[in-house]
């Protein structure tokens, strides 16, 4: 079942790559495994999975210490900052940085474990009330901000898209996305790459990858329904 799903992940995956012009190996699939048991995600594991996603800390520390070491896990859920020590040093990538209090205290944890944190920006394109996220708006100057901290080292950017029926709805905000991430990448900041782009879920990332999404993060589209639904 769940090795089924992941096939037709991928092969989706590759054909929004192809029909945009893009190789495959442009994008990451991130299995977003938040409320499932550590056995499905061995299961997705032993089917070559490396890239996982969460989004509660405590959650993805219990499985970062029962799961095999050469998973690259993404913290992809809202952070608060008493809990970034936790997370600094653990995670391959940290896609939720909304604020620069968030980035300073990143920056702090990482000058301690002389480690580099690798970090997006996420943005609030479509403007949700109820969504966290920087407004397009001030997406530059938190980029600019972030990345003149110590240790921190400014990756790229991430979205949430709106809930919808229809992937179509979310196009222009993939777009947005990505326009704002070339715009910011001409300027030539220091300590920033504007490589990655994390869009498009399990309802969109098919549209996502169409649009230049470099990372992917799918959970029910791998791993079935949650029924604990955060
Ligand atoms: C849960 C979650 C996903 C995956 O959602 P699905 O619709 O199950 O694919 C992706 N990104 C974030 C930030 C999430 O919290």
């Amino acid at each position: 079942m769940l090795r089924e799903n992941l096939d037709t992940v991928r092969e989706n995956i590759g054909q929004a790559c192809r029909r945009a012009g893009r190789s495959p190996e442009e994008v990451t699939l991130i299995a977003v495994s938040k409320t499932k048991p550590v056995e499905m995600i061995m299961e997705a594991y032993e089917a070559g999975v490396r890239d996982f996603g969460e989004n509660k800390v405590q959650e993805l520390t219990d499985k970062i210490a029962q799961l095999p070491s050469d998973i690259r896990w993404h913290m992809i859920g809202h952070l608060q900052r008493n809990k970034v020590k936790y997370v600094v040093g653990r995670v391959a990538l940290i896609h939720s940085v909304d604020s620069l209090r968030l980035a300073e205290e990143i920056s702090r944890e990482a000058v301690k474990q002389q480690v580099v944190a690798r970090i997006l920006i996420e943005v609030n394109v479509a403007g949700e009330e109820s969504k966290y996220g920087a407004a397009p708006s001030e997406t530059e100057n938190l980029v600019r901000a972030a990345a003149a901290l110590p240790r921190i080292q400014v990756c790229g950017l991430m979205t949430i898209a709106p809930m919808t029926d229809d992937p179509e709805n979310n196009r222009r905000f993939f777009r947005i996305l990505k326009n704002l991430s070339v715009d910011i990448e001409r300027k030539n900041i220091d300590n920033v790459r504007m490589v990655c782009l994390s869009m498009g879920m399990t309802g969109d990332y098919e549209t996502a990858c169409e649009e230049g999404a470099t990372f992917v993060r799918v959970g029910t589209g791998i791993f079935g329904e949650r029924s604990r639904q955060i």
